[in-house]
């Protein structure tokens, strides 16, 4: 089996998900007492999110350089970033960093061309939705994204920030969040495109398909682990 290294705590709510779910998947596979080798190395979010705010990436790139850097001396075999947004700066990191990424758009474009989605509407932080490292990785999986309207933008992004990400999960962001899902009817499915929108909405909560790139990236490191 081999190790995976995941730079987390952005936030370390979603980083629960991504621990207990790459654990469940290895159990599920192997039985038994068997679980995930994997180093974790977690930062502290409020560092992060306020260079994010000053628009500092290239400091923050340091500081994931560092992490990554770290989790190389450990020798894990490939690395998770644990959120979406983060990897607006893995083409500063790689540049010093040997070990691979799995990149997690990457992982679902592959899922959704797996699917046959073409037109899909982004649910993320601000910078996702709005810049286009993100987008630009679906559009070569040939995916067209769409992205709600400025009002609708700036309620999707500080439910995230000021909410999900300090575990607060309130039953009228849910609403919120799924009235937005339901006015894009023109979308063939919805990307779960942060890592804390799963602990707000699931599968059963609307109609739609939903990819949650938290569940997608797990899936894709358990397979790469246990290759
Ligand atoms: N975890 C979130 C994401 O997947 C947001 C936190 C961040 O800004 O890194 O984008």
């Amino acid at each position: 089996m081999k190790t995976i290294g995941i730079i987390g705590g952005m936030s370390f709510e979603s980083t629960l998900s991504y621990y207990q779910g790459i654990n469940e998947l290895v159990r599920k596979n192997l039985g038994g007492l068997n679980s995930a080798k994997i180093a974790l190395l977690s930062l502290n979010f409020e560092e992060i999110a306020k260079l994010q705010r000053e628009n500092k990436w290239q400091e923050s790139a340091e500081i994931l350089s560092k992490a990554a850097l770290s989790l190389e001396k450990i020798g894990v075999d490939f690395i998770l970033i644990a959120t979406n947004t983060m990897h607006k700066v893995l083409p500063i990191i790689t540049q010093q960093v040997k070990t691979p990424f799995i990149h997690i758009a990457e992982s679902l474009g592959e899922e959704l061309k797996n699917n046959n989605i073409k037109k899909a509407l982004l649910l993320g932080t601000k910078f996702t939705m709005s810049e286009s490292f993100y987008k630009d990785i679906l559009q070569n999986f040939k995916i067209e994204t769409i992205i709600p309207n400025n009002e609708e933008m700036e309620i999707v992004n500080s439910i995230i920030f000021d909410e999900l990400c300090q575990g607060k999960v309130l039953e009228d962001s849910k609403k919120k969040y799924l009235q937005i899902i339901e006015s894009y009817k023109e979308a063939e499915a919805v990307i779960l495109g942060c890592t804390e929108i799963g602990m707000l909405i699931q599968e059963q909560d609307c109609k739609i398909k939903l990819f949650d790139t938290t569940k997608i990236h797990i899936k894709k490191a358990v397979e790469l682990a246990l290759k």
